[in-house]
Parts: structure tokens; sequence; C-alpha cells
């Protein structure tokens, strides 16, 4: 789960890691009130979206009174932005965080995240930071720091030594580096982040270190714990389909080609989605229903597939071990007796039960094309698909 900047830097607050003074705005009229707020005269005004690269993008505007933060917020609110991050279409910017704008000295990088290859927490630092983090990194990889810490231990001061000395700050700003390293660890830990990184962090003008941007994400895996930074989790930029399968609670990604896929078992669901693509085809999302899927989820699981109207074939692709096959098909009968199916939907339905379950489809009256094995199956909804384009 990724938090938007201003709500990052909310929790940054709480473990005393400093950041720019800042309002978060929904509408042209509060603007007014949140430069009275902050007041002196020059203002950064930056675009709420859940992507990062916003100020190669004009996400990110620096504005020299309050006449100028009204026409930014003009610009962006309600608008949509288009960063290298989103995809063609842009996200909708639906808050601006208006901060007073800080006088900057130096941009330097900060963040924590997970090294799997390394099964361990690693903290990555560099003297240069802020938009080319992404190039420094390729072309001069040995100017980012890493250090790695076990999270059973936590942290120890000599982390924070460690990367302070190489960022060669004035002794002011070394102290306060060697404190935020240290609560950035705990924060790290303690909220279950997968990231948190900090690009740029900056040294202003009297020499103090802040944190110009914030960027939180969290485990999806730990937010049963994490309920009060789950609860405020914006979907809004989220696919449709993701939101609603989260809801029923099966295991929904949205890819966006044209062959629908409805399997049971994640293994299975990513091997169906590679027999598509060698068929020729491109599947429209990954989607396990689970091994104990009950036939309301299965409808809704359909539901979902046929809402996307990039879909012109629906592949469902069974085996019966845990689930049974004659559930699957009650399900697949009572959604199609629910939505009006218009693509073809081929079926590959093995193991427990499936024989029954093959007579409920076939009895059913519904179209239903059946595959005897799932390479079959996979051509066939590919090639179903494209007919359908033809027509
Ligand atoms: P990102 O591009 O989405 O990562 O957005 P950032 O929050 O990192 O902003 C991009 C860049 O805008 C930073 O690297 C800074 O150079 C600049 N910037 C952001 N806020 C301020 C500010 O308060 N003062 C100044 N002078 N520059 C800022
Ligand atoms: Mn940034």
């Amino acid at each position: 789960m990724k938090l938007h900047e201003y709500q990052a830097k909310q929790v940054f607050t709480s473990y005393g890691i400093p950041i720019p003074e800042g309002v978060c705005i929904r509408k042209l009229d509060e603007v007014l009130e949140a430069t009275k707020k902050l007041g002196g005269d020059r203002f950064a005004v930056k675009a709420q979206v859940l992507a990062g690269g916003r100020g190669k993008a004009g996400g990110v505007r620096i504005c020299k009174s309050p006449d100028e933060v009204l026409k930014a917020a003009q610009e962006m609110l309600g608008k949509r932005l288009r960063t290298h991050q989103t995809g063609s279409d842009g996200v909708l910017v639906n808050a601006l965080l208006v901060e007073k704008a800080v006088k900057i000295k130096r941009e330097m990088y900060l963040s924590i995240t997970v090294d799997r290859a390394a099964e361990l927490p690693v903290i990555l630092a560099s003297a240069e930071g802020g938009m080319e983090i992404e190039e420094l990194a390729k072309e001069r990889p040995e100017a980012i720091l890493k250090v790695h810490f076990e999270p059973e231990v936590g942290n120890f001061p000599f982390i924070g030594r460690k990367l302070a000395y190489p960022m060669n700050l004035p002794e002011k700003a070394t102290g306060q580096f060697i404190t935020l390293v240290n609560r950035l660890v705990k924060l790290f830990l303690e909220k279950d982040a997968s990231l948190v990184e900090i690009n740029p962090l900056v040294l202003t003008e009297s020499d103090d270190l802040v944190a110009l941007d914030a960027k939180l994400n969290i485990d999806d895996n730990a937010l049963f714990r994490q309920k009060e930074l789950a609860s405020s989790k914006d979907t809004s930029e989220e696919p449709l389909q993701e939101v609603k399968a989260r809801e029923v609670g099966i295991s929904y990604v949205y890819i966006g080609g044209e062959v629908g896929c409805m399997v049971n078992g994640a293994g299975l669901a990513m091997a169906t989605m590679d027999l598509i693509k060698i068929a020729g085809g491109e599947p429209s999302n990954f989607l396990d229903v689970g091994g104990g899927a009950t036939a309301q989820q299965v409808e809704a699981a359909f539901n979902i597939l046929l809402s996307d109207e990039n879909v012109r074939s629906v592949l469902i692709n069974i085996f019966g071990g845990i689930a049974r096959c004659d559930v699957i098909a009650q399900g697949i009968i009572e959604a199609a007796k629910k939505v009006k199916i218009n693509v073809p939907v081929v079926v590959r339905l093995e193991g427990t039960n499936a024989d029954i379950g093959r007579r409920m489809l076939a009895e059913s009256g519904l179209k239903f094309q059946s595959a005897e094995n799932m390479k079959k199956a996979a051509e066939m909804a590919v090639a179903a698909a494209r007919e359908r384009e033809k027509n």
C-alpha cells in the first residue's frame, strides 16, 4: 500500500523527522487560508498522486505569491497528471500539498527498503539526490552507500555514523543526520514499511536537514496490524476491478489484455497467463479465486472480469484439488444467470468432481466451449478473442 506524500509526512512528524511546514488542500477556496496560515512569500505546490516523477512533469511548482499558488492550484486540481511512473492516461489530482518553500543548499538521498537477495532491510544514502537518482544508480552506483541491518536487533547509532561521514555535511547537520537515520529505521520497522524514501533530503541555508519529499509504502501483508494506516488508503488511483476484488477477498491483478482469466491457485494462474501469451494473446488479468472458493466468490470474480471492457473472451481454468469443480460450476451458472455474458467463454475443468461440474455446465443451456486440456483452452480463448475483434 502506498501513502500520499502528505500522509507520509504526517508519519514523519510523529517520528520527529523534520518536514517543511505545509497544508493539504482539496478545493481552490482553501488556497488563501493555507497561504495565510503558512505565511512567507515563497511556496511549493505539490500534486498528491501515488506516483513519483512529479517534479519533471509539472506536478511540483514553486510560487512567489498566494496568487501564484492559486493559479498553480487551478492548473492542477481536478486535472490529470502524467509522469513517467503513471500510465499514458495519467492520474487525477484530488489534493495538493502547499508548503512553505525551502531554500536549498544541497539535495541528498536517503531511503530504506528490503534487499531481497540479502534477505535484509537496507539503508541507501547518497550525497547527491533529487530528481536524477535513477540515473545516478545506473551510471555511478558507487555514489550510493548501502548498509544492511538486522530487523531483530533494530538500530545502532554506528549505522547512522557510518553513513553520515561520507555525506560531507556541516557538523550540526551531521548530528541531525545520525538522529534521522535512527528515527527512519524505527519508523520502517514499526510501520511494517516495504519502502521509506526521502528524495530529496535537503540541507537548508541554515545548515539544517529537512525531508523535502516523502514516500512510504506499507507491506500489504501487515495491514491487519497497521489499522490506522490501512484506513487511510486511497483507492481512487487503482483499477476499479482491483478494488472490487479486494472487497470480496479474491486475489486479482489488472493487466489490461483481452483474455479474462479465472483460475484457482496462484501457480496455475501464472501458468495460464503464460499459455495465453504463448498462444499469441494477452491476459487481461491475474485472478486466483483460491482453494476454498465459494459460489459467491466465483460469481463476483465473473462480474469483475466482465466489467472490463477490454475483455473479449474468458478462460476458466480450474484444477479441483481443494476447490470442487461442481462448486465452481455452480458459481459460473449463478453468475451467468445474473450478468449478461456477451463474450465467448472457454472452460477447462479437471480434478475433484470435474465430471459433475462439466455435466452441470453442459445442462445449464449456457454456450460455453469446453476444452480438453490447458494448452487447448488457451488457444481456444485467444482465437475466440480474435474472432470477436474482427466482428
Ligand atoms: P518528485 O519529482 O515527485 O520526486 O517530487 P519532489 O517532492 O522530490 O520535488 C521535485 C523537486 O522539486 C525537488 O528535487 C526539488 O528540487 C524541488 N522542490 C520541491 N520542493 C521545493 C522547495 O520547497 N523549494 C525548492 N527550492 N525546491 C523544491
Ligand atoms: Mn522526490
